[in-house]
Order: structure tokens, then sequence, then C-alpha cells
């Protein structure tokens, strides 16, 4: 019989057990292995609701009234017989009624007993009546009620000072503007250029990426090579002044011996030592967003932003995620992300987000949990239909481990300005003259998304300007790599005219004979390329 370890209780089969883990609050932030028996946690759940976070599980376990706006999520099958008091729950009456109750001293031996402490139970839960589209929490008092009310209230008034602060647009949601925003999708091509993972990694590849502890040598590498013998030096070269040569050299401190091409790796082991797999594959484990279910439709574009603190381990930690409807510009998502480990930095200039705020945050329970709470969440707006929008997206779905299809990239669609003003701020500047990331607190992640939006719109409604920006951006950089071109031409001329010079002077020094006058080095000027450019401009381009 299949035993849940932290209740104490057996189960009649697997089903059973996996319910009761899924829809039992008791189990809130245990970890997995502890409740998990022998077979997959997974057997019988719909596979949405496959998540030990207990995030989405409070907000998820229960039917709530469906809205029209909120994303018509299938709800799991609710038990029917519900333990008010532990949330245990229990596939007939007598099994409820004879379930012994350990979230209090003693429990209930009888059914009456346990009827009236359900009934006074069930009362004193308060559940949330602020949150659009709600949120379908009950609080166990209303202490706890209150402190979410507040944190709600607070963001709806951010988000009406974000609405007062710059003019963002709204569409239409007409088939014609999702269509034109369809237009704008990038290519396969360009997304893996530009760094996107498009999809999961398979587990060999990842394998593959893991470098030798002792010789630091990737795996595929190795392999390719069939180089199974690991040679390294166990110590880190160190600088060292030479007092009899002046020179400094750098020096392996395990061997004695001076680094350059005539070193030798002191160690030689027959087999490299990789990196721990688990550990390693962890930050390179990509999950697909899960395609459409029938006859559900999530929202059709959102734009979004996600916020990174690091790790004492240098880790980049996602700490923050929002998301906005691409639309409407209604805030979908903005919540904090609770790291899995102890963060060194919340990197506060950028991320906008403190230690405070998190610490507040997680004693309110306003937050996600991990990387695998925050995709949970975003996965309650989006499925694989839909267009995803941000500036630098691949940096937003890294953290996130998340490989999507359809990419709407805000840099990617921009003009170039220059070359070294293409983020949100100086782009929403020029192009909008609009004002963001101007708080000396930081990022703000909402405005963020909000912005890269606001960029996408733009090059919708300046198609024109951003085709003949492109253009121009071309012969650009036509002209860069024709420059690139002659002058590696006449490096390899100097350079073959200095090694004839040198031939011809050791010539002079031997046979002491004259000959016809070699151009010296130098003698031949660099180029000047800028009459290309500046004829360029000069047929006119008054739109820039
Ligand atoms: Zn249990
Ligand atoms: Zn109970
Ligand atoms: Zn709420
Ligand atoms: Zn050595
Ligand atoms: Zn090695
Ligand atoms: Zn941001």
């Amino acid at each position: 019989m299949p035993r849940c370890v932290p209740c104490e209780r057996d189960f009649q089969d697997e089903v059973a057990l996996n319910q009761h883990q899924m829809y039992s609050l008791n189990h809130k932030n245990k970890p997995a292995r502890q409740i998990r028996s022998q077979k997959p946690a997974n057997e019988g759940i719909p596979k949405d609701y496959n998540s030990t976070d207990g995030y989405a599980r409070r907000t998820q376990a229960r039917p709530r009234p469906s809205y029209d706006s909120a994303p018509h999520s299938v709800q799991p099958e609710v038990p029917k017989y519900i333990c008010g008091h532990c949330d245990s729950n229990f596939k007939s009456k007598r099994d409820l009624e004879q379930h012994s109750c350990n979230t209090r001293k003693g429990g209930f031996s009888g059914s009456e007993s346990l009827t009236q402490h359900e009934s006074t139970q069930i009362e004193h839960k308060f559940p949330c009546a602020f949150c659009y589209p709600p949120c379908g929490r009950k609080f166990e008092t209303l202490e706890a009620l209150d402190i979410h009310s507040r944190a709600v209230e607070e963001k709806n008034e951010m988000n009406i000072a974000r609405r007062t602060k710059n003019k963002w647009s709204i569409i239409q949601e007409t088939p014609e503007a999702i269509e034109k925003l369809r237009t704008m999708i990038h290519s396969k091509e360009l997304l893996e250029k530009s760094g996107y993972k498009l999809e999961p990694l398979t587990e060999e590849s990842i394998s593959d990426q893991r470098k030798c502890v002792n010789c630091h040598e990737k795996r595929f590498k190795s392999r390719a090579r069939l180089n199974t013998t690991c040679r390294f030096h166990p110590k880190k070269p160190t600088k060292k002044f030479n007092r009899s040569t002046g020179d400094r050299e750098i020096l392996f401190p395990c061997c004695g011996q001076l680094e350059g091409p005539d070193c030798e790796k002191c160690v030689v082991n027959d087999q490299h030592i990789y990196e721990d797999f688990d550990t390693f594959a962890e930050k390179l484990t990509f999950v697909k967003t899960p395609a459409p279910l029938p006859g559900i439709q999530k929202r059709r574009a959102v734009a979004l932003d996600c916020e990174m603190g690091t790790s004492y381990t240098n880790s980049s930690e996602l700490i923050q995620l929002s998301v906005v409807d691409y639309f409407t510009g209604e805030s979908l998502i903005d919540m904090l992300v609770r790291p899995k480990v102890q963060l060194r930095s919340f990197n506060t200039r950028y991320s906008g987000v403190t230690r405070e705020m998190m610490a507040q945050a997680i004693a309110t329970g306003e937050y996600l949990n991990g990387v695998e709470g925050a995709r949970n969440e975003l996965w309650k707006w989006i499925d694989s239909t839909t267009i995803l929008i941000g500036h630098s997206l691949h940096c937003d779905l890294r953290e996130l481990r998340l490989a999507h299809p359809l990419i709407v990239d805000s840099l990617l669609c921009v003009p170039k300005i220059n070359a070294s003003g293409n983020g949100l701020k100086t782009l929403m500047k020029e192009l909008l003259g609009q004002k963001v990331q101007d708080s000396k607190s930081g990022h703000d992640c909402v405005e963020d998304a909000l912005a890269s939006r606001e960029l996408v719109i733009w090059c919708i409604q300046n198609e024109d300007l951003v085709a003949e920006r492109a253009i121009i951006s071309q012969r650009e950089e036509e002209i860069r790599r024709q420059e690139r071109e002659a002058n590696n031409i006449l490096k390899e001329e100097r350079l073959r005219l200095k090694l004839e010079q040198e031939q011809f002077d050791g010539g002079l020094e031997s046979s002491n004979s004259s000959s016809a006058p070699i151009p010296r080095v130098g003698e031949i000027m660099e180029h000047d390329f800028s009459y290309m450019r500046d004829e360029y401009y000069s047929q006119g381009s008054n739109s820039w």
C-alpha cells in the first residue's frame, strides 16, 4: 500500500496518494522527494497540475467563479470529500470520517466531532475578493486576508501610476491587428542566431557541454578528438618576478614549470572527471510552452520582462516576473519569484527588487515558487500559439528556461540608432520621446514589459520608416565590410613589402650591389573611405 510519509497515512492506490499530495495544503513547500512514493508522482493527475509548487496548487485546486477575461483554464476533477481542516481529500464520506486528522492534536475520532469541526473551519476560511483576475486564494485569518488585499491594492496603485506616467497605446484586438503582429514574428534562423533556444536540449547535448573539472575541456571536444587522457596542472599558475632576468614570468607552482609552448602538464589521468550532471543540467533544461487545449483561448500576445539576482555561486537567479497583455496593456502577472538558493545580491540598481521586498513577499505568501512556479503562472495565460514580446527576450526566456516558438523581440524590430544605445531607455527616448527606467530605485519590471510592447507597436505603426532605416543600416554595414576588406589587403601588402625589404637589405649587406628602389614600409597610405559614406548621406535621407 503506498504511504504518504509526512502524514503517516496509507492509500489504497497510487492515484489516491497522488491526489492527496496534490490537494493537501499540508504538503506546501515540502520537498518532492520526501513525499514521493516508488512510482513517479504524476500518474492520474492532469499534466498541467503536475506541480509541487504551493502557489499554483493554492490557486488552482478548487473551482472558482469564471470571469470573462480570466484564462479559461481547465479545472482538475475536484475530489468530493475534502476535510475542511487538513485539506486532505477522500473518495468516500466514510474515508473522510475515518481519517485521523493530524493537523489537530489527538485528531477527531468520531464523525460527529469532525462534522462540527469542519463546519466551523470552513466558515473561517476567508476567500480573496480583491484580485482581478481572481487569485482564488483563501485565508485562515482576517489578518492574512488583509495583508493580501493591501499587497493587491499597492499593485493596483502602481499600475495607475504607470498608466499616468507614460502614454501607453491600447490596440483593438482585431483579426487585422493580430495579423499585423504575426508578420513581425522572427524567423527560426534569426532567433537561433540571436541566442534563442527553440527546442529543449537533449540530455546528451547537455552532458556534452560539461567541462572536465581537472583539464577544463568540454566533453564534446574531448570526444571529438577521441581524447580520454586528462592532462592538467593541479595548481593555478602564478605570476613571479625573475630577479636575474628582470622579467615577469608565469609559473605553475605544482611542478615549477614556466607557462609556454614547452610546458608539459604535470598530472596525467586516464580519464576526465566531469561536473555533476544534475547540478549542471538544471540551468540548461528548457521546457516547451504547452500546446493549446481544445476549446481554450489563452492570451494571443503578451509582453514579458524578468529581473534577476545573483547567487553565491554567481549564477543568475530569476527574482521577478511581469507579464502584460499586448493589446490592452493590462498587467497579468507582477510577482516576485523566490529563488531556490540564497542570493548574494538582488542587483537592486537594475532589478528594482530589494532584499526587504523579497522578505516581505515570502512573509505574506505573495510570491512565485522558483522558476517552475513562475512558468506555471505564465502558462495560465499563454500556450504555444501565444506571441511573446520582450526586449532581448532570450535573456528572460533563458531565466525561465522556456523554449517558445513565436517571438517578437523589440530589439530585433527597431532600427539601430547607434552602437551603444539600444537599451529600452535610449530607444524609448529617441523613438517615442518617452522616459522609462528613470527611477533611482531601479527598473520597474512591468514598465519594462510595457516599454518593449510600446516599441513593437511603434515599429508596426512606422513600418515605412523602419524599412527605410533597415536599408540604410544594410548599406552602412556593406561600407564597413568593404573598408575592412580593403584594409586587410593593405596590411598584407605592407607585410609583403616589409619581408621583401628585409631580404633586400640582407642581400645588400652580403653582396653590396645596388638595385631598383623598392617603396619603403609606410609609403602606401591607409585609404580614406569616408567619402563613400558622405556620398551616400548627401543623397538625402530626411527622416533620420
Ligand atoms: Zn499526506
Ligand atoms: Zn482533517
Ligand atoms: Zn487575491
Ligand atoms: Zn604542474
Ligand atoms: Zn580532463
Ligand atoms: Zn527589466
